[in-house]
């Protein structure tokens, strides 16, 4: 799953969970849950947040793989633990950061290559219903910025604007691969 699908998703789920606790997530938690769907991909060098500390991307990829301990629950149980306990997040940080390191699980259990959920058990769960980058991944990104609108009820007008930058870019593609099968 791209980048840009990831932190849509995140957010995404941060303003579902909102809505299911009865509240309006604030723009931080949006923006922190949108960043921390980037997470898992801290084991490949080359994903956006690998190429951004890849001293630490690459020694995780040596160790683990790409798609392995980053990418399960335990991993982000792990973090969750750590965070609270050193006092480095509070309860709505570490909240919103589990909901986007989960929604990066779940957009990556979509895809052929599925996830290790479980591991150190090295099952990988799947649930192939789409491609890294196919015209699917981009019809579900559009869905959920128009979900993130519903939920969100007219609030945070600027994270908007933000994905829906990004998703006008997806629609690009979208128009342009279209094209392609019509061409
Ligand atoms: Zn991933």
């Amino acid at each position: 799953m791209l980048a840009k699908t990831h932190v849509v998703a995140g957010v995404f789920c941060m303003a579902l969970a909102g809505h299911y606790l009865g509240y309006v997530p604030s723009g931080t938690e949006l923006i922190v849950a949108g960043a921390a769907a980037l997470l898992p991909d801290i084991d490949h060098p080359k994903s956006t947040l690998g190429r951004w500390l890849p001293g630490i991307s690459g020694a995780i990829a040596k160790l683990f793989g790409h798609r392995g301990i980053t990418h399960s629950l335990l991993a982000i149980l792990a973090l969750a633990y750590g965070l609270l306990q050193a006092q480095l997040a509070d309860q709505a940080w570490v909240r919103a950061i589990c909901i986007g390191a989960l929604s990066h699980l779940a957009g990556d259990l979509l895809t052929p290559r599925g996830v290790p959920l479980l591991w150190p058990w090295r099952h990988r769960f799947s649930l192939p219903l789409l491609v890294t980058g196919s015209v699917v991944e981009k019809a579900l990104l559009l869905a959920m910025v128009g979900g993130t609108f519903y939920l969100l009820g007219g609030q945070h007008t600027a994270i908007y604007r933000l994905i829906v930058r990004g998703a006008g870019h997806g629609l690009r593609e979208l128009h342009s691969f279209h094209g392609v099968l019509l061409g």
